[in-house]
């Protein structure tokens, strides 16, 4: 499908800064839409419903599903994250370009669901800057962040199955290395 060439995954650990490279590629670039996940983590302090993520329990998390709402889930770190399929169908459905924040399994599905979609994975300059920027941030129990760097390590290990690899040295390069390799995807479609 032709809209399927809009559709961009930015994965990567926890901590290496997916969000900030998205916001900051939108600010500069504003028709770039993002999809909002559901999920049954509670919200950080800041974030928003509708904003960050669609917050849900358990049991609405399981109702989605089951009425086919949800175009993959997956368990991290205890909660359940998932992509809605309206989110993604409808800005395909407009020709947006759309990127969605999601982890290294779900990015795998997405490009099962879509093959035209280009998935690409951020990394962190070294995995102890990753380790800097999870505690950094101030928003995760010791715990919580030990288990993100559990996490992030398994991860990495799935970085050679993206289409595309950007280094988070700065907001602005990764967002602008983003921005190209989007707008190169888009022009030859
Ligand atoms: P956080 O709790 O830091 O917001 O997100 C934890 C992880 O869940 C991140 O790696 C994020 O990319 C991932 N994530 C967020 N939304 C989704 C989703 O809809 N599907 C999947 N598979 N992962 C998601």
């Amino acid at each position: 499908m032709k809209g399927e060439s809009y559709l961009f995954v930015v994965s990567g650990p926890s901590g290496v800064g997916k969000d900030s490279v998205m916001t900051c590629l939108r600010q500069a670039h504003p028709e770039i839409e993002k999809t909002i996940s559901a999920t049954t983590r509670p919200p950080r302090a800041g974030e928003a419903e509708g904003v960050n993520y669609y917050y849900r329990t358990e049991e609405a998390f399981r109702q989605l599903a089951a009425q086919g709402q949800i175009l993959e889930s997956n368990r991290y770190n205890g909660y359940l994250y998932g992509t809605l399929r309206a989110e993604v169908e409808r800005r395909m459905a407009a020709g947006k370009l759309t990127l969605l924040n999601i982890d290294v399994h779900g990015a795998a599905n997405i490009k099962r669901l879509y093959p035209g979609a280009t998935i690409v994975f951020l990394l962190p300059p070294t995995f102890e800057v990753l380790e800097q920027r999870l505690r950094g941030r101030g928003t995760d129990s010791e715990e919580a962040i030990r288990r993100r760097l559990d996490i992030a390590r398994e991860e990495l290990g799935h970085a050679g199955e993206f289409d595309a690899w950007i280094v988070n040295h700065t907001l602005e390069q990764a967002a602008g290395e983003l921005y190209r390799l989007m707008a190169h995807k888009v022009d030859r479609t």
